[in-house]
C-alpha cells in the first residue's frame, strides 16, 4: 500500500511509494492515460531499481463520473485529491453554451490551484513552423483563478447586466451601450503577488535568468497595471537579494533574476522575433491563456505541450489538449502531452531523475522518427505508430 504525499513549510513530502490520483479523461483519455501509466512506471521502475514506485488510485470526473455516479465531479474525486494532494488528468469534455460549468475551471476554483504552469520547448525533429524553433524555452506562469475567467458575467439584456449597467451609468457616469453583455474583471493584488511569487522562485530555484511580467497596463490601468506594479513590489519586498530589473541590470545582473516587463501585444512579437530574451513568464489568465497556445504552436503545436495547476500544497497536471472525440478507442492520438505533464509532476515533486528519464524517452523516441500520426503526416521519412507502441518506443529510449 502506498502512503500520502505531504507538505510542509512550502515543501513537498514525497513517500517512495505514494498515492497519485489519476482522472483517465473523456474521448481519447483511456488512450493516452494507458500509454502514459506504461511510461511513468517503466521510468521510476527503471530509474530508481525499483525503490520508488506509484500506486495509481482512480477518482471519476467527466462522463464516466456521470454515467457511474449521476455527478460530473462528484466530492469524493475532490476529498482524494485532497487527501493524497497531487493529482493527473486527461481532458475533459465541456458542453458549449450551458449544462454543466467547465469541470477544469472547477477543479482549479475548489483546490485553488492558483498557478497555471505551462512549459514550451522544442523537441529536435518536431516540425515547426518557425526557422529556428529551438530558441524558444519558457515557462508561463499564468495566473488561474480571477480576472475575466472568474466567470462574473450576464448575458446581453438580462436584469443582472441591465442593473449592473444602470448602476454604472448612473453612479459613475459610466458610458455603456443599454442591453450590452457585461462581464466583469476582478485582479486582486494577493493574486497577483502570489502568482509572481511562485514565477520568482521557480526561476532562481532552477537557475533561469529572468521573469518577465505580461500585462495591458497601458489600456487596463488599474487590473493589468495592478499586476505590474504589484509584481515588481513583490519581487523587491520579497526577493531583493536575488532579483534586479532590467533597469538596474543595465550594467549587468550579478547573476541575479532580471525581472521585466512587456506589453502583451509586444509580447506576442518578441516571442517570435527574439525568443531567447525570454525564460519565465508570469501573466494574468487571459494573457497567459493566449500566449500559452501561440508559444506552444511556435515550437510544433499543443499535441506536445504539458501543464500544471498547482497552488500552496496541491496540484494537478493535465494534458492541454481537448478531449479529440473522433480518435476515442482508436490507439491512434499522441500521448505527449499528458506524458510531459507527468513529468513535470515528478520534477515537482522532486523526481528530477524520473522526469529527466520521461523526456529524455519522448525526445528519443522523436528523434527516432516513430510518431504518432499527426507528427507523421509533418515528418518526413516517419513511421506512423500507434499510441501504444509510441509509449514503448518512448521506454525504449528512457
Ligand atoms: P481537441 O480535443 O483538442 O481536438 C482538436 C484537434 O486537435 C483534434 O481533432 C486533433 O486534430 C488535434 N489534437 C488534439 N489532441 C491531440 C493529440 N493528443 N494528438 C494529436 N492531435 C491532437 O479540441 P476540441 O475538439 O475543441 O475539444 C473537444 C472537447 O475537449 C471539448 O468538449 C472541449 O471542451 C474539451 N477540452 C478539454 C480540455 C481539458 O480538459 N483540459 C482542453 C480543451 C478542450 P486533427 O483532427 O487535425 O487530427
Amino acid at each position: 500500500m502506498g502512503d500520502s504525499i505531504d507538505y510542509q513549510d512550502g515543501r513537498w513530502i514525497v513517500p517512495d511509494q505514494p498515492v497519485i490520483p489519476f482522472i483517465e479523461g473523456d474521448g481519447t483519455g483511456p488512450d493516452i492515460w494507458r500509454a502514459a501509466r506504461r511510461v511513468f512506471d517503466a521510468t521510476v521502475q527503471r530509474i530508481s531499481g525499483g525503490k520508488r514506485r506509484v500506486e495509481w488510485r482512480e477518482v471519476l470526473a467527466g462522463e464516466k463520473a456521470f454515467k457511474t455516479t449521476g455527478n460530473w465531479l462528484p466530492d469524493d474525486t475532490l476529498d482524494t485529491i485532497r487527501r493524497h494532494r497531487v493529482a493527473i488528468k486527461g481532458p475533459l469534455t465541456t458542453p458549449v453554451g450551458g449544462g454543466i460549468r467547465s469541470l477544469n475551471v472547477t477543479l482549479r476554483q475548489k483546490l485553488d490551484l492558483y498557478a497555471c504552469i505551462r512549459p514550451v520547448r522544442y523537441f529536435e525533429g518536431v516540425p515547426s513552423p518557425m526557422r529556428e524553433p529551438h530558441k524558444l524555452d519558457v515557462v508561463i506562469f499564468r495566473e488561474n483563478i480571477e480576472d475575466v475567467y472568474s466567470g462574473v458575467e450576464y448575458r446581453a439584456a438580462s436584469p443582472e447586466a441591465d442593473a449592473v449597467i444602470t448602476f454604472l451609468t448612473e453612479r459613475f457616469k459610466a458610458n455603456i451601450r443599454p442591453g450590452s453583455a457585461i462581464g466583469i474583471k476582478p485582479m486582486s493584488k494577493f493574486g497577483s503577488q502570489r502568482l509572481v511569487v511562485k514565477a520568482i522562485e521557480y526561476a532562481i530555484r532552477s537557475g533561469r535568468k529572468s521573469v518577465t511580467l505580461v500585462h495591458k497596463g497601458n489600456i487596463m490601468k488599474f487590473t493589468e497595471g495592478g499586476f505590474r506594479e504589484w509584481g515588481y513590489e513583490v519581487a523587491k519586498s520579497r526577493f531583493g537579494e536575488n532579483t534586479i530589473t532590467e533597469d538596474e541590470a543595465g550594467k549587468g545582473d550579478g547573476g541575479r533574476v532580471v525581472i521585466k516587463d512587456r506589453i502583451t501585444d509586444a509580447m506576442f512579437a518578441q516571442l517570435v522575433l527574439r525568443p531567447d530574451d525570454y525564460s519565465v513568464i508570469a501573466a494574468p489568465n487571459l494573457n497567459g491563456d493566449l500566449l500559452s497556445d501561440a508559444a506552444a504552436a511556435q515550437v510544433g503545436g499543443l499535441g506536445l505541450a504539458p501543464g500544471g495547476n498547482v497552488g500552496d500544497g496541491y496540484a494537478v497536471f493535465e494534458a492541454t489538449h481537448g478531449t479529440a472525440p473522433k480518435y476515442a478507442g482508436l490507439n491512434k492520438i499522441n500521448p505527449s502531452s499528458v506524458i510531459l505533464s507527468g513529468a513535470m509532476m515528478f520534477e515537482e515533486l522532486g523526481w528530477s531523475d524520473v522526469a529527466a528519464g520521461i523526456v529524455r524517452g519522448l525526445a528519443g523516441a522523436i528523434q527516432a522518427r516513430k510518431v504518432t500520426y499527426d507528427l507523421a503526416r509533418l515528418m518526413p521519412k516517419s513511421t506512423e505508430v500507434s499510441t501504444s507502441d509510441f509509449a514503448e518506443c518512448i521506454v525504449e529510449h528512457v
